[in-house]
């Protein structure tokens, strides 16, 4: 990597950019982490230099004070043209210096025809492209495109960004794991029940129908994140942490992973919001909605019931359930184990099961383990053992580009894994499309119909 790496954003008028990218790059700029930027925005809409300059610094807001924050902002620009057209991006090229980045901060559909135009041009030594979700809309589409991809780039300047896969997250559970002599012995199916996932955000629609209304509870989160945070939780421990170990053990166990008995009917659910109220806010009708297509029965929350077919894993449930309009902000693993054999004859009182609790962001670890009774010794009780387990120094899209900069793909989906993703969810987007599984309404600011498997909290 050179001194000054170049970071060109595609689809630099839209949301991604504004609120996550640059933030998370001024995050970056700021840390131990940080290398010298020169930023370049680009699309179709005009930017004046000064609109371009209070995008950026309303973005950097409070971390526009290191020296390396400053230099980006002093040499940052906006180009404005069509990054679909070759001669548009050779522009950009010439005004790059170093190693560029370009980052398709774009609808997926156009960051199809950009990488077909990259064949066309003459590009810079040390490209790396940076990619979203979701990547393609299915295993044959996802396959094309790392085709095409690799007409451009090799497989290690590819980053197929996961914002959920931060580096905190994933070192956390794997020194959870690996680096303690008593969680790994119990970590398997003759200790533990089940294993659930959730990602229950308590935000609607708020206006990102164009996107959503398309991708849907499963495919926003459950085919892209949460199967990557199941690999972590499942998977057997990598030689190191770095791109080829890590993502080895990732892809191996997705290679296991199977929608339960293979019957999306008696394995999934998926459910939509109606009006209700969220923190005393009244919230439409999803099917109300501004942009929502009604025909295409977007679900707004899912829960997918997947097995892991490995010996570690055999009949343990893995649920993964994502929502929207949820009464609760719930983002975590909960793990819980299976009951005792047998008690000794004397200790009553009613047990539940011992679990283990991994929020992410804010990430804390809670133990719940039965014990004996504070006032009557022969009693059983819970107790709850907590631990936080710290503030990750860069926001999301920060850990991203530090990745995509530092030349470490270790948190980018390998491109197998992309596909791998999608055939795993395939049968479940099928039973689906042919309306095989209702589609069941919950109020919004509610947890959902009771009688979905996933455990409703404590
Ligand atoms: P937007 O819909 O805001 O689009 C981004 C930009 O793309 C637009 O500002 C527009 O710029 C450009 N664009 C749109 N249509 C075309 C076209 N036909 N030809 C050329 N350029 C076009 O997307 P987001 O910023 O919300 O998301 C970008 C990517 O990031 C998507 O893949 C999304 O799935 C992903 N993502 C988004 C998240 C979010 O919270 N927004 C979160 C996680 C991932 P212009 O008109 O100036 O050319």
């Amino acid at each position: 990597m050179t001194e000054t790496t170049t970071l060109i954003i595609l689809g630099a008028s839209g949301d991604l950019t504004e609120r996550l990218l640059l933030p998370g790059l001024a995050s970056l700029l700021k840390s131990d982490r940080g290398v010298d930027v020169k930023l370049i925005g680009t699309g179709r809409s005009a930017r004046s230099p000064k609109e371009w300059d209070d995008v950026v610094k309303t973005a950097f807001n409070g971390d526009a004070g290191s020296d390396l924050a400053k230099r980006t902002l002093a040499s940052s620009e906006y180009i404005q043209g069509d990054p679909t057209d070759p001669a548009h991006l050779e522009k950009l090229f010439e005004a790059s210096v170093g190693e560029p980045v370009m980052y398709f901060a774009l609808p997926p559909a156009i960051s199809t025809r950009v990488i077909k135009a990259l064949e066309k041009v003459k590009l810079p030594e040390g490209l790396r492209l940076a990619l979203e979700k979701p990547f393609g809309s299915d295993e044959a589409e996802a396959k094309q495109l790392n085709q095409e991809l690799l007409k451009v780039v090799p497989e290690e300047r590819i980053h197929r960004t996961d914002h959920f896969l931060g580096r905190s997250t994933v070192l956390d559970i794997i020194g959870l794991r690996f680096a303690n002599r008593l969680f790994e012995p119990v970590w398997n199916s003759d200790n533990i029940e089940k294993v659930e996932i959730f990602y229950d955000e308590v935000l609607g629609l708020e206006g990102r129908a164009q996107y959503y209304d398309k991708a849907g509870a499963l495919v926003d989160m459950i085919q892209s994140h949460l199967l990557q945070i199941l690999a972590i939780i499942a998977m057997e421990a990598p030689a190191s942490i770095d791109a080829v170990e890590l993502r080895s053990e990732i892809a191996r166990v997705l290679r296991a992973t199977w929608v339960k008995d293979g019957d999306p009917v008696t394995s999934s659910r998926r459910g939509q919001y109606t009006a209700g109220t969220i923190s005393g806010k009244d919230v439409p009708s999803y099917s109300d909605e501004e942009g929502v297509d009604n025909e295409r029965q977007t679900e707004t929350l899912a829960e997918v019931e997947f097995e892991v077919k490995t010996r570690r894993w055999a009949g343990v449930p893995f649920i993964l359930r994502s929502g929207k309009g949820m009464t609760k902000i719930r983002k975590e693993v909960l793990i819980t184990f299976k009951p005792v054999p047998v008690l000794p004859a004397g200790l009553t009182g009613a047990t539940s099961p011992d679990t283990l609790r991994i929020e992410i962001s804010p990430e804390t670890l809670e133990l719940g383990v039965t014990t004996n009774g504070k006032g009557n010794p022969l009693s059983l009780e819970k107790s709850v053992l907590k631990t936080d387990l710290g503030k990750p120094e860069l926001t999301p899209y920060g850990e991203v580009l530090s990745g995509i900069f530092h030349d470490d793909p270790t948190l980018s989906i390998r491109g197998d894994v992309a596909e791998r993703c999608w055939a795993i969810v395939a049968p479940v987007i099928a039973a689906w499309e042919a309306d095989m599984v209702p589609l069941e309404k919950y109020p919004a600011g509610s947890s959902g119909p009771a009688e979905w498997k996933t455990s409703q909290e404590a």
